[in-house]
Parts: structure tokens; sequence; C-alpha cells
């Protein structure tokens, strides 16, 4: 079940990252508990990984067990096949989600959003396992879902799976919201080239500039940074908030690049911003 020194670079939409010392995508509950007792047994830490589309891995790899979460458990289903599925039933509430390329425990660990919705406003219940293999259920309110994040991101916990709380919808507007936001990515998101989606969190509205909807992207573009490259990571012509990778970046591009962004956003406009993708 565990294989050895496997690449991360395809297991991140980045395509960037060195090897895995381990890694494994476990089938069940007691697969996952068994990898849990190799990692207590030869004192090796882990990772989870989903569709690894939020994270930058190192060039040096992951020193660790890499426990990829696939589509044998419900929470390695993609969002889009969850969407459609409760589509299908005439229902909604994340359907303008449509497009975010996570999988459901990706989606609930950063509590992904788009357009207005978020992931958490159709959680009823979600159930994930302790690093003792315990298996833990959390409420809607358990979880402590706010922008981009929730209370799965100080646990070290599994998720495995969860409950929906769908709202009833005409399945025509749930279509039409969905095509809607598919063209606004096609339109407005490089997909050309890989991505991890936005680098950085929009800051918050209690910030000097603000009262507004202040956007990363906007104050990326602001200090003409879309184009600047380092090696082969590049800011997006398209959308500043995205840093693409133009063929060979590394993980240290891509650090030094973002470096770069707060170091300028910060001498302009006084915010610092944040990273919104994972970093190891
Ligand atoms: C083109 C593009 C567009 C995007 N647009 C958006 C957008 O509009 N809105 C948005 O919010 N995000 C967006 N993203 C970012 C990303 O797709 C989402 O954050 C997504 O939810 C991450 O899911 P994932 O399965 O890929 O998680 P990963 O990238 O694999 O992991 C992200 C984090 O979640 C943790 N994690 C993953 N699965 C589990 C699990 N089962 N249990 C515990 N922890 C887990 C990982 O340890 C890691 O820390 C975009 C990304 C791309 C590439």
């Amino acid at each position: 079940m565990i294989s050895q020194n496997v690449s991360l670079k395809k297991y991140s939409t980045f395509k960037i990252g060195g090897p895995a010392k381990f890694f494994a995508e476990p089938k069940s509950i007691a697969e996952i508990r068994e990898l849990l007792m190799f990692c207590k047994k030869n004192n090796e830490k882990f990772f989870i990984l989903g569709n690894g589309s939020n994270v930058l891995f190192s060039d040096n790899g992951y020193d660790g067990l890499v426990i990829k979460i696939g589509k044998n458990l419900e929470a390695g289903k993609s969002l889009h096949d969850v969407i459609q599925a409760a589509a299908n039933k005439g229902l909604g509430g994340i359907e303008k989600l449509e497009g975010i390329p996570g999988t459901i425990g990706g989606a609930i660990f950063m509590n992904a959003g788009a357009h207005g919705q978020q992931i958490s406003d159709c959680i009823k219940s979600v159930v994930s396992v302790t690093t003792y293999g315990e298996i833990v259920t959390r409420t809607n309110e358990e979880c402590k879902f706010s922008y981009r994040n929730s209370a799965f991101r100080m646990l070290d916990e599994i998720i495995v799976s969860a409950e929906f709380d769908f709202t009833p919808m005409p399945k025509e507007a749930i279509k039409s919201n969905r095509k809607e936001v598919l063209t606004w990515r096609r339109e407005k998101q490089p997909l050309k080239y890989p991505n991890a989606g936005s680098v950085f969190k929009n800051p918050t509205s209690n910030l000097p500039l603000s009262g507004s909807n202040l956007s990363a992207g906007y104050l990326i573009d602001s200090c003409g940074l879309k184009g600047c490259r380092v090696g082969d990571a590049e800011v997006s012509e398209l959308h500043a908030n995205f840093i693409v990778n133009r063929g060979n970046a590394t993980a240290s591009d891509v650090k030094a690049l973002m470096e770069k962004i707060v170091q300028e956003v910060k001498k302009k406009h006084g915010i610092v911003l944040e990273p919104e993708i994972c970093i190891f």
C-alpha cells in the first residue's frame, strides 16, 4: 500500500515539488488507521493530500508519508461530482463553486468559496479521523468556518466524509449559475498554465485603504506586477493573484516571487498580503 520516493509534481496542479519519502492512497478508514499506525511506529510525519490544487510542495519534497485522499473515500470526490449529483436532484447552494478543481476534503479544510458562496453554506456535518484513529463528527458550527478557514487547519485530522444540506432550486437556475461561473473562469483565469488558484487571500475590510472589497488581485496589479517573473514562475497577465508555472518553475521561484509581491504591495499600500495556498 505504501510506495517510496514518489514525485509530488504530478500530484500538484502547480506541477512543482520534489519526492515524497512515502506515499499512499488509502481506500478505506481501516487503511487510514493502518497508515497512521505506520507513522507512529516509524516516527514519520504525514501530510493529507486532496487534489493538490492549493498546495506548493517544496523542491526537496516531503520527508514523511503523503496520504492522498482519493475517490474511494467520500472526501476524495471532486467538488464537480458532488455539485453535479446535487444538481441532478434539483439541489443547489454551492453550484457557484463549479470549476474549483478540489476534492470535498480540501474544500472543507480551506472553506473554498467563489461568487458569494462557500462550501460551509451547505455543510451539515463533517466526519474526520484523529491521529489516534478515532472517528469524530462535527456540526457545521463546530467546524468554525470563516473566510478560507476552518477548525481543520488547527487539527491534525483526516476528513473522510461530510453530510450536506443543499437548497432545493429549479434545475434551470442551477444550470445557468454553473454555466455563468464557468464562463467567468475561462475568461478571467489563466487556465492554460499550471497554477494553484489565488495565491493570496483577499485582505479583510478593516485595512488602511478600506471600506471597500479590496482584492489581492487589484492590489498586485496596481503595483504593476503582472508579468513579473522569477525563473519560470510568473504573475499571470490575466489575473494578478495567480502565479503560473511557465515551464520548469521551482518552489523556490514561486516563494521568491511571492516575497516580492508582498514587499511591493506593502510598500505601496501598507497592506501585508497573507498566502492562501498551503506551502510546504
Ligand atoms: C484554477 C484554480 C482555481 C481555483 N479557484 C478557487 C476558488 O474560486 N475558490 C477557492 O476557494 N479556491 C480555489 N482554488 C484553490 C483550490 O482548488 C481549493 O482551495 C480546493 O478546495 C482545494 O482542494 P484540494 O482537494 O485540491 O486540496 P489540496 O490542495 O490537496 O489541499 C489543500 C489543504 O487541504 C488539506 N486537505 C486536503 N484534503 C484533506 C482531507 N481529506 N482532510 C484533511 N485535510 C485535507 C491539505 O492537507 C492542504 O493543507 C483554485 C485552484 C485552481 C488551481
